[in-house]
């Protein structure tokens, strides 16, 4: 059997190391359907959801490109699996819009469209500003503190130009406002479509810098810690804005010498 291009270059940034269920800790969502699957089912279903996460985190920190494609036989040895495992892995992760199965040809990183990228942001300008709206309704002193420690830690991995960390960590801001409402169908729902921005943003080359955004949660933060509804929804929105803005939502144009290492 002829090992293909892309099982020799390897699937970057996924390894069993970086396994570790960290989407969890933003996302109790993912932890009780991982513990579900886990009641479920066989042992096989810790396995599935640990490659899932892996992928998820690896591509929500945007180690992993649009279009890689994903070898079976490679994922079950990276985490010592059967083939049977990674296909199920391979199958959660379609359904998350993250991964394009393509018969005879294999599982792909997914390359959001134009138009799926326009409908995500909607629907994230959308939850979004409802879900700031509601927070700054039920607040405690408490949650907001924990906001704070979480800008800081943003602010941290911007200041040590921790690409992956602050990556994830800019993410994860908007899942933990789900959070804190105490919903988790939202919680997961947005822990899904940010996973789908970060392809959108490997895809469209943002420009909005992570300095940027960081500076812009700060904003929403105040905003609902002064319990101000209205401010904190128009700051999401200009927030998600931006971010939309800074995308080149037009196909990248192929460079043909380049593609084939002419250039
Ligand atoms: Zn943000």
């Amino acid at each position: 059997m002829t090992r293909s291009p892309s099982s020799r270059t390897g699937l970057h940034g996924i390894s069993p190391a970086s396994a570790k269920p960290r989407r969890a800790a933003a996302t109790p969502a993912a932890g009780a359907r991982r513990h579900k699957a886990a009641a479920d089912a066989a042992p096989a279903a810790g396995s599935t959801q640990r490659i899932v996460d892996a992928v998820t985190t690896a591509i929500v920190e945007r180690r992993l490109m649009p279009g890689t494609k994903l070898v079976e036989q490679q994922l079950g040895d990276l985490f010592q699996v059967s083939r049977t495992v990674v296909r199920q892995a391979l199958n959660q992760l379609s359904r998350d819009h993250l991964v394009v199965l393509e018969p005879a040809r294999g599982a792909f990183v997914a390359q959001p469209s134009v138009d799926e990228a326009r409908q995500v942001f909607e629907v994230r300008r959308m939850l979004e500003q409802q879900m700031v709206r509601q927070l700054c309704a039920v607040v405690t002193d408490e949650q907001v503190a924990l906001l704070r420690a979480h800008l800081v830690r943003e602010a941290a991995a911007v200041e040590r130009i921790d690409v992956a960390g602050r990556t994830r960590l800019l993410a994860d801001f908007h899942v933990v406002l789900a959070r804190l409402l105490g919903n988790e169908v939202l919680a997961q729902l947005l822990a899904d479509l940010l996973a789908r921005c970060s392809l959108i943003a490997l895809m469209y080359q943002s420009a909005h810098d992570a300095g940027h955004s960081a500076e812009e949660h700060v904003a929403i933060v105040d905003a609902i810690a002064r319990r101000d509804a209205r401010a904190a929804a128009r700051l999401m929105d200009s927030h998600l804005g931006h971010v939309e803005r800074n995308l080149q939502l037009h196909p990248r144009a192929v460079d043909l010498a380049a593609a084939l290492a002419l250039a």
